[in-house]
This record gives structure tokens, sequence and C-alpha cells, in this order.
């Protein structure tokens, strides 16, 4: 199995990634922020719970994330491989998805980062929010409190799978096809 944490601040590639590794390796996509958007939209309680947070910018509590991948997993456990898209965004989420993951034999095989700085991660967010009709996307304000959240609470996860020699840094400037090139290259080599 291909199971990939496609890693990175907001802006950084992760969803156009995941469709083209999805069509690519014929891979699982778990996209937790599209889960929680279509939980805001179904207007169910978590999603009313969720909505605040978000608008804020801020991370929905490590129980219902995690909560949410739990029956996922198990439903997906004889696929070709799985994709984690926003997930995990803490720690305690790192090693919640490992028990996850052992609880039905399977483990991660790697961490890919896609590596962006700042200032093109606002470029790229503005620009979505005109398609996306996310408002997180459309308040500067609350886009930078996405990439300092980021840094804060996500960027030490990379520590996490340091340790087990499972982080990949992938440039993620240049074209989508360029950038997927260099993900597929480092794909080959696991
Ligand atoms: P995303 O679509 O990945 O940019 O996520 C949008 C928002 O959903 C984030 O800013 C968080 O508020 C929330 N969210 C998505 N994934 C997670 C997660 N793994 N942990 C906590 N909050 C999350």
């Amino acid at each position: 199995m291909l199971n990939i944490v496609l890693f990175g601040p907001p802006g950084a590639g992760k969803g156009t990634h995941s469709e083209k590794l999805v069509e690519t390796y014929n891979l699982v996509h778990f996209s937790t922020g599209d889960i929680l958007r279509s939980e805001i939209a179904a207007k169910t309680e978590l999603g009313l719970l969720a909505k605040s947070v978000m608008d804020k910018g801020e991370l929905v509590s490590d129980d219902i994330v995690i909560g949410m991948m739990r029956n996922k997993i198990k439903k997906h456990k004889d696929s070709k491989g799985l994709i984690f898209d926003g997930f995990p965004r803490t720690t305690v989420q790192a090693e919640a998805l490992d028990r996850l993951l052992k609880d039905n034999g399977i483990s991660i095989t790697a961490m890919l980062l896609l590596d962006v700085e700042k200032q093109e991660l606002i470029k790229r967010l503005q620009k979505r929010a005109n398609n996306s009709g996310r408002s997180d996307d459309a308040d500067i304000n609350i886009i930078n409190n996405r990439i300092e959240v980021y840094n804060k609470q996500t960027l030490p996860i990379i520590d996490y799978y340091k340790k087990q020699n499972k982080f990949k840094s992938i440039k993620g400037i240049g074209t989508i096809d360029t950038i997927f090139g260099r993900i597929q290259s480092v794909i080959n080599t696991l």
C-alpha cells in the first residue's frame, strides 16, 4: 500500500496534488477540511461546532478530527493506498493516525512536505478565494492566522516523521506539472 501524508501550509497545493495522486496511483483521498465543509453544508451538529472555529482559521479539536478518520480508514484499508490531506495537523493527531493505521495492520509510507514561502501562499489563497467561495480564503487576517497556526501547531509534526525516517521535502513552486513530477520522483524512491 502507498499511504501518503501530503503536508504543507494552507495554499501549498495539497488539494491539487492529491487529485493528481488519486488519478495516477488509484489512491483514496481523505481531506479533513473537505469533510468538515460538507458537514457545515449539511448543517449537522458537528458542522455547526466546526464552523465558528474554521471561520477564525483556528484548528478544530483533535478528538473531532481523529473521530472523523476512524471509520474511513477502516473502510478503505484494502485499497491501493491512502492520501491524508490536511491531517494530521498536530502531533496528537499524528500519533493517533499511527495508532488507527496500526489497528488496521497498515502504516504511513512517507510524509511529503510541499514547501512554499509565505508571500506565495498569500497570493495563491487570495486568488483561490475568487473561485472557492471559502470565507477563510477571502480575508487576509484569517489567512495570516491560518499560516501562524500552521507554523506553531502543525510544523512540529515534521520532527515526528523525521524520527521515523519518513519525511521528504519537495519544492512547491513552479507549474503544477513540474511540482507533480517532483512528487513522483520522490514516490519512485519509496
Ligand atoms: P483545509 O481545507 O485543510 O485548509 O482546512 C480548513 C479548516 O478546517 C482549517 O483551517 C481548520 O479550521 C479545519 N481543519 C481541517 N483539517 C483539520 C485538522 N486536521 N485538525 C484541525 N482542524 C482542521
